[in-house]
């Protein structure tokens, strides 16, 4: 469901000589970064310069060794960090032009996966999936109702009512991800969602993560485990040292 207006292309780029695209040059775009630099820190930046566009329904994995911007890269998709330079449109929104109120508004539209789960111990597993849609205001029964079918589908119910440190830690990473997607959401960003399980468990979580790009959710996930990328034959951007290095599309171009 569309909720805003999009902003007209005319206003969100200036004009650029070097050959980048500076307006959207696909109208499916979920995600367009333009000349994105990051830096913390003054004379040191966690990104550099980096333009990429993700489509709708695309998945794509982000690699590159550890400090290469990964991380700095999907927190400024999500608003949890601004560009020192640059334009990101996310979704038809200019980030960097969003008031406070739209920020929230837009991340509703999010959905985010971390590789320590961020589940809430106090909890049981239902409430900490419904949580994400009690801040949404979602009508009682009708948070019941979705809670109970993303638990579903993702093998869940059973543990409906158990507390997250009773379950292992595939299945705290598949309540994260119920939560993450229990609001059906425009994009997913997974950051080395697999990163602290084991072999078996990191294919089990890696497949429900590219399945949900198949429902049509734009699906970006960090990690630094090349044997997971080449299994996927998915569409591979690396980074190394703030810089984007490769942007690797599996022959055929599927997403
Ligand atoms: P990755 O996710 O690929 O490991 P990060 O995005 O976490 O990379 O980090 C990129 C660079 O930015 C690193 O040099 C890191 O130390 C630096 N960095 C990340 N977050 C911060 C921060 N909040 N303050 C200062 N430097 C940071």
């Amino acid at each position: 469901m569309k909720r805003f207006r999009p902003l007209s292309p005319r206003s969100w780029f200036r004009s650029d000589s070097a050959g980048v695209p500076t307006a959207p040059t696909r109208a499916d775009a979920a995600i367009q970064m333009y000349h994105c630099s990051k830096s913390y820190l003054a004379g040191s930046f966690a990104l550099r310069d980096v333009s990429l566009e993700f489509g709708r329904g695309e998945f794509a994995f982000l690699t590159g060794p550890s400090g290469a911007g990964k991380t700095t890269l999907l927190e400024l998709l999500f608003g949890a960090e601004h560009p020192s330079e640059g334009q990101i449109v996310v979704l038809g929104r200019n980030i960097s032009r969003l008031g406070t109120a739209a920020v929230p508004r837009l991340r509703r539209r999010i959905g985010v996966v971390f590789q320590d789960f961020k589940l809430l111990p106090r909890l049981t597993v239902e409430e900490n999936v419904a949580l994400a849609l009690d801040v949404l205001g979602t009508p009682r029964r009708e948070a019941r109702a979705k809670v109970f079918a993303t638990l579903k589908q993702l093998g869940l119910q059973h543990r409906r009512y158990h507390h997250p440190l009773s379950l292992s830690g595939g299945e705290q990473q598949r309540v994260a991800i119920a939560r993450a997607l229990v609001n059906e959401p425009e994009i997913l960003l997974a950051d080395e969602p697999t990163g602290n399980l084991d072999a078996d468990l990191t294919l089990e979580i890696m497949d429900l993560v590219v399945s949900t790009a198949l429902r049509g959710t734009t699906v970006l996930v960090a990690t630094h485990a090349l044997s997971l990328v080449d299994r996927y034959a998915k569409r591979a951007v690396r980074l190394e040292a703030g810089r984007v290095t490769e942007d690797h599309r599996p022959v055929g171009g599927a997403a």
